[in-house]
């Protein structure tokens, strides 16, 4: 069949143009979404050929010159019918004792299941920074990584399908010899599955792994009320699984950059006030930020510098209970500079009329 009727392009079209054609036509016949359907298989097939001659310029050119046709556009069949592929490989030597002292070899030769070879992927770290406002808030962020996802080409299988071809494994015999001293065993081959034949090629996209490595952003939602150092693990988007195993997690270490104003002690915050003289000796409204908008605080009369105020759940959501911390003002007195004359005498006049030693109390036998 034509190449270029498979792909349903022109023939003079451009490399852009059959990469399209190919991406619509794999993503429409690729094994992984017709699973089980073989002319599917087969089409995918075609195409993939199709598309290996006629993306690679030399190729492509002995191709329009008649010099060789890829015989893997030609029609495909399969050769599975009628293989039995239960096969019980101890019934052929009627010993069960061989059993016992050869079990690596029928271990090997036990047959395929669907489940063997399959290997989960490994967890995958990585870290994410997140402002102290986001920690606050929640947050939705993407982190940039690069991760082992199946291969898009063979849909993780490491294999294309292609005409069937003799086995090299087995010559086409379907069966290989092994030689255990001076036993001779018989078992079916591995790589043809006894069919001694093959109808798949190596993908060539991933060399036969399955696997490509593939730079993805990974969409991650920060709860509110993260802690710096908290781990998120976002099950499946670790590296992908060899052979249909699952993939591994991704596990982000999170860290929560510090605030200027802010500090956070559990699910508690802290905030220092400054506060002047006369707010703390006489009391006073003073408008503070909260992550909830500010809020007005009201300093009591004669509050003493380094003297705390709490404000209920005002502080950080906590992960663990689903509430609130709270806020703990800490009053800070911030004294004036006395630049004027006139300033000094009120202040002098203040400590006349307010006299009284401060530190009465304390020491006075000592003196
Ligand atoms: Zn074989
Ligand atoms: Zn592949």
């Amino acid at each position: 069949m034509d190449l270029y009727d498979i792909l349903g392009v022109e023939r003079d079209a451009g490399l852009p143009d059959i990469r399209r054609a190919y991406r619509r036509l794999a993503r429409k016949f690729h094994p992984g979404i017709n699973p089980g359907d073989r002319e599917a298989h087969a089409r995918f097939g075609q195409i993939t050929a199709a598309f290996e001659t006629l993306s690679d310029p030399e190729r492509r050119r002995a191709y329009d010159a008649g010099v060789s046709e890829d015989p893997r556009a030609a029609d495909f069949s399969f050769g599975f019918e009628g293989f039995d592929f239960s096969v019980d490989v101890t019934s052929e030597h009627q010993a069960s004792t061989f059993g016992d002292l050869f079990a690596d070899v029928l271990a090997r030769s036990a047959g395929p299941s669907a489940a063997a070879g399959q290997e989960a992927g490994a967890d995958l770290q990585s870290s994410l920074s997140v402002s102290f406002q986001e920690a606050m808030t929640g947050t939705e962020q993407y982190v940039a990584l690069t991760r082992q996802a199946p291969c898009r080409t063979c849909a993780g299988s490491g294999a294309l399908p292609v005409d069937p071809v003799t086995c090299a494994g087995c010559q086409g015999r379907g069966q290989v010899r092994t030689a255990r001293g001076h036993m001779v065993f018989t078992k079916p081959c591995e790589a043809c599955r006894g069919t001694g034949q093959r109808c798949e090629t190596t993908c060539r996209s991933c060399r036969g792994e399955g696997l490509e490595s593939r730079a993805e952003s990974v969409g991650v939602h920060v709860p509110a009320g993260v802690t710096d150092e908290a781990q998120v693990r976002i099950p499946g988007r670790g590296q992908a699984g060899r052979r249909g195993g699952r993939a591994g997690d991704l596990i982000l270490s999170v860290r929560v950059r510090p605030d200027p104003l802010f500090r956070r002690e559990g699910d508690d915050l802290h905030l220092v006030v400054p506060v002047a003289l006369h707010e703390a000796a006489l009391g006073a409204k003073i408008d503070i930020p909260t992550f909830d908008g500010p809020v007005r605080l009201r300093v009591p009369p004669g509050t003493q510098s380094g003297q705390r105020l709490r404000l209920r759940e005002r502080g950080a959501p906590s992960l663990r209970t689903g509430g609130r911390g709270d806020l703990f003002v800490e009053v800070r007195l911030v004294l004036p500079t006395l630049l004027d004359e006139r300033s000094k005498e009120l202040v002098r006049e203040f400590g006349q009329i307010n006299g009284g030693n401060v530190r009465r109390g304390l020491w006075d036998d000592q003196l």
